[in-house]
This record gives structure tokens, sequence and C-alpha cells, in this order.
């Protein structure tokens, strides 16, 4: 079991939760959600001496994928970094960069690039950590969990004590709670639920914990 180095930052103006998850051991890592502050999490990065070799996105919305690029151009291995996202939300991502018609939504992001379209199942090995897809549509079509060594980043599909918005544009709460069913409550109960946003009482949670106090859990799955 690979021993890993875990940093949760705050970024952007929605307050996403970003992630760096490295092994301890080769130093090679991810960064899940960069949806701001790309300066910061490459600093970061430097300091603790990380090679990153993916940019990954729980979901295509635009708060979790902002500084992609700009992330992706200051790593000094750019070359060797590959962005992920499910291919059912890359569709998503590219519509937040068509122009839009009025004056004051003119601002664009800066233009995609999906280097690698994540499945569900798929297994990306980095240094010594095997990082799982699990694929958990409802907040949007592509949404997905990164799940590695007990450790469960869940963007905008969990969160303590709550789940995702499912009332915009490809979102359904039904498909939400399939997905937690069927595909995060078999997890462990002692799996750490990591969130994308910090709408809880705490940053992080376990997923046994939410089984017993998350509402959407309680009152709707189990009930
Ligand atoms: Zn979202
Ligand atoms: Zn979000």
């Amino acid at each position: 079991m690979a021993a890993l180095k875990i940093k949760q930052i705050k970024v952007g103006p929605l307050g996403v939760f970003a992630y760096i998850v490295a092994c301890s051991e080769t130093k090679k890592g991810i960064i899940i959600d960069p949806g701001g502050e790309a300066n910061q999490l490459v600093e970061l990065i430097r300091s603790e001496r990380f090679e990153i070799t993916y940019i990954l996105n729980t979901h295509g919305h635009a708060d979790h994928v902002m500084a992609n690029q700009k992330l992706k151009n200051l790593l000094p291995n750019k070359q060797h970094v590959a962005v992920g996202m499910h291919s059912e939300d890359k569709r998503l991502f590219i519509d937040q960069q068509m122009p839009k018609r009025s004056a004051n939504q003119s601002k664009r992001l800066e233009s995609p690039v999906v280097d690698r379209l994540l499945h569900h199942g798929d297994v990306l090995n980095v240094g010594r950590m095997r990082i799982n897809v699990i694929h958990t549509p409802g907040h949007t079509p592509g949404s997905v969990c990164f799940h590695t060594e007990k450790n469960l980043f869940t963007g905008d599909t969990l969160f303590v004590g709550a789940v995702g918005r499912t009332d915009i544009p490809g979102g359904s709460l039904d498909t939400l709670l399939a997905s937690l069913q069927n595909r995060i409550m078999p997890l462990p109960p002692d799996t750490i639920i990591w969130p994308g946003h910090d709408y809880g009482d705490r940053p992080a949670t376990t997923l046994g914990r939410e089984m017993r106090e998350n509402p959407y859990i309680t009152d709707f799955i189990l009930s």
C-alpha cells in the first residue's frame, strides 16, 4: 500500500477544494480540480518537490476546471502532464468555452485541453498509487470520484452532510442517488471523503459518518 501525501487547498471565487495527492515514496502525484490559484498550487508543488503527472477534474463545471490550462503551463514538466476528465463532461467543458452573446458575459475561459478521457473503471498508476475512476453521474452526466488507498475525492457528488445540486442542466437527483447507492456506499465505511466544497461542519468526513448523518443517504436511500 502506497503512503500518500494529501493537501487540501481552497481555491477560486467559489471556494472549490483543490487537492494535491502524491505518493510519498516517488513524489509523483496528481492535482484534482484546480479551480484557481494556479501560482499558489505550483509553489506548493515546487516546495514539496512533487512531480505532477495528471490534472484530474471531478466534473466539467467552470469552478473546478478554471485553472487547468494555466496550471499545466506553469508546471516544469508540462509536456508529461495529462489533463483528465470524463468523456460525458468534456461536452460541458467545451460549451463553457463558447462565446457568450451578451457583452457582460463575454469573458471566456482559456481553451480546454483534455488529453485523457476518463471512463468508469479506469485505473491510473502514479508512482506507487493506483487511482480508480468511479463514474458517479447525477450532479453532471460526467461526474466522477477518484478512489485511492481509502480516500475518495467526490467533487460535487457528495459533500459533508449534503450532495451536489441537481437543478442545473444535465443534473438529476435520481441519478445522483443511484450513483451514491451503487458506487459509493459499497466502499468501506472508513473511506475518507474529500469533497469539492467546504459546505459542511468539517473539511472532510468518512463514508461511515455520512451513512449515519447525511440526510440524502438516511432519508432518501436507507429509509
Ligand atoms: Zn459542479
Ligand atoms: Zn462545484
